[in-house]
């Protein structure tokens, strides 16, 4: 869109406006997937690179804070049951430490799990994603959240 904009500048000469939210929407987010299902996880990879997204994966907390440290995303999808850290150790880590509380973190919760949800929101979930979800959508889901979360 910003390079569109540019062009269509170059091309007619005109003042072509480009306002904060074309910016913000054309960014490319860099997001760290947390989940120890791998077909849930490629299912993530795949997709939101094809959309875009700088990503990376971690298939437990315990990596994923690993990858956290390593360089900050502007985003993490964190499932919440998995082995050796789970997701809600992982959130509380991260919300403890003031390098990393405030990166929005989205849980990816199945649907028999939301009654859970309020834990996770408590402890400083930005915000969730329910599974199954359609791949195809999750690009657009997720910078219409970070858009939120950015603005609040
Ligand atoms: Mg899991």
């Amino acid at each position: 869109m910003v390079l569109y904009a540019v062009r269509l500048q170059q091309l007619s000469g005109a003042d072509v406006a480009v306002d904060k939210e074309t910016i913000a929407m054309d960014k490319q987010f860099s997001v760290l997937v947390v989940e120890d299902e791998d077909h849930i996880r490629s299912i993530l990879e795949y997709n939101l690179k094809l959309d875009g997204f700088d990503v990376r994966v971690a298939e437990n907390g315990r990596k994923g804070l690993e990858l956290v440290h390593q360089r900050y995303p502007d985003v993490i999808l964190l499932d919440w049951m998995m082995p050796e850290m789970n997701g809600l150790e992982m959130l509380s880590a991260l919300k403890k430490d003031k390098q990393t509380e405030n990166i929005p973190v989205f849980m990816l919760t199945a649907r028999a799990m939301m009654q859970d949800l309020g834990t996770a929101l408590l402890e400083g979930a930005d915000d969730y994603i329910v599974k199954p979800f359609d791949p195809k959508d999750l690009g657009a889901t997720i910078r219409h959240k970070l858009g939120k979360t950015i603005k609040s």
